[in-house]
């Protein structure tokens, strides 16, 4: 034991402990790049990559339509459906904030993180936004089928008994992500779906599909309208 000890030098030892430690600040750092410290979700940068590459993903399959009508990638892809995007607010998270701190508050937000996690599949995107915003990106066949896993996912927020915080809730607007999108025109149809939500008392999931369909929101300005036009 002893002897094996002496045989290594301590030049050795300390270029060994060295290395491991640049190598540790460097997975550090890769860690602190992709995600959130607060919950380990993906964060905000992440976000845009992510979506951006769904995006141009899209606009390059539309753009080869007739070319590989028959490869199989993209008839895979259609199988497992179009992309969706949610964002979930915390309901009155304020409240939570001042009646029992922020450190309760962000121990809220740690554990709604770990309820999302067992909400959705392995391969939906989960996303800390902003302070009490969190985004999901999934794929689905139908609407149904998002609007299901969303109601799921606010049911269990709903039932989940927070340490000394009690209940908390929250709302989700969502809608589906399509080719020519921008970033700022999905997240804009998912926050005015969320704003409805909001305004009709919490606590619920509504799409943006949905509340056009029923004229309960007025479409979106298609952007650079303005600049088109002149
Ligand atoms: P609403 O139901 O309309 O969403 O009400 P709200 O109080 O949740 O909404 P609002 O956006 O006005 O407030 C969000 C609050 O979230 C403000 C801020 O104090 C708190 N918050 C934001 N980020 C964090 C965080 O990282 N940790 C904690 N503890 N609180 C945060
Ligand atoms: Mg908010
Ligand atoms: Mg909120």
């Amino acid at each position: 034991g002893i002897e094996a000890v002496v045989a290594i030098s301590p030049e050795h030892v300390r270029l060994v402990q060295s290395s491991l430690r640049i190598y540790r600040n460097f997975q550090g750092l890769l860690d602190y790049s992709e995600r959130d410290t607060l919950t380990g979700l993906l964060n905000r940068k992440t976000f845009d990559e992510n979506l951006g590459k769904i995006l141009m993903g899209l606009s390059a399959s539309e753009s080869n339509t007739t070319a590989d009508a028959q490869t199989p990638p993209r008839r895979r892809q259609n199988e497992d459906g179009k992309h969706w995007l949610a964002v979930v607010d915390v309901d009155h998270f304020k409240r939570v904030n001042d009646q029992f701190g922020h450190l309760y508050g962000d121990e809220v937000l740690l554990l709604l993180a770990r309820i999302m996690q067992q909400s959705f599949r392995h391969q939906d995107r989960l996303f800390r936004f902003g302070g009490e915003e969190f985004v999901i990106i999934l794929r689905a066949t139908s609407e149904d089928e998002v609007s299901v896993a969303l109601e799921r996912l606010r049911s269990s927020v709903e039932a989940y008994l927070f340490p000394q915080v009690g209940r908390v809730t929250v709302s989700v607007g969502y809608t589906g992500i399509n080719s020519g999108d921008t970033i700022p025109d999905i997240v804009g149809r998912a926050d005015d779906a969320l704003y409805v939500a909001k305004e009709s008392g919490r606590n619920q999931v509504s799409s943006y599909e949905r509340l056009l369909a029923s004229g309960k929101v007025s479409p979106r300005e298609a952007p650079n309208s303005d600049i088109e036009l002149f």
